[in-house]
């Protein structure tokens, strides 16, 4: 399987706002839900949606089924949908681990992992984590 050609492109604020979450909630994780659009080639996020963390302990994440539920009818209601989840992983790296690949299910859903300063970008398929290119211009306005 070929990595995939799509890229990411994050509204105004998206990666600042993840960011402050994480340094927010350290050192558990924090997570979320990303609002926004997928053409097949561009993750377009336009808007966060926080979770509470479920899991127990740190280096974990369990995103709150309720959360998740009241996000996708947010997102549905501004004619979008939930196309991918974020988290961070305090003192970690910014790549998706173990748990991570455990705890993923659904295909082609758009993965974001905050460590420090970094925010990495992963799209789920085929059973693994594909690395989306994000270079310096990545975050960029929505308009
Ligand atoms: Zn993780």
């Amino acid at each position: 399987m070929a990595a995939p050609a799509e890229t990411v492109v994050l509204a105004d604020g998206i990666a600042a706002a993840i960011h402050a979450q994480a340094a927010a909630a350290a050192p558990r994780e924090c997570c979320g839900l990303l609002e926004g659009a997928h053409d097949g080639q561009v993750f377009c996020v336009t808007a966060l949606h926080p979770a509470r963390n479920l899991a127990e302990g740190e280096g974990r994440f369990e995103i709150d089924p309720a959360d998740h539920f009241a996000a996708r009818r947010t997102a549905r209601a501004r004619g979008r949908g939930i196309i991918g989840c974020y988290h961070s992983h305090p003192g970690g790296q910014a790549a998706a681990s173990v748990h991570d690949l455990a705890g993923a299910g659904e295909d082609g859903f758009l993965w974001l992992v905050a460590a420090d300063d970094v925010l990495a970008a992963f799209v789920y398929r085929g059973g693994r984590f594909w690395p989306l290119a994000t270079g310096a211009d990545w975050v960029t306005s929505s308009g």
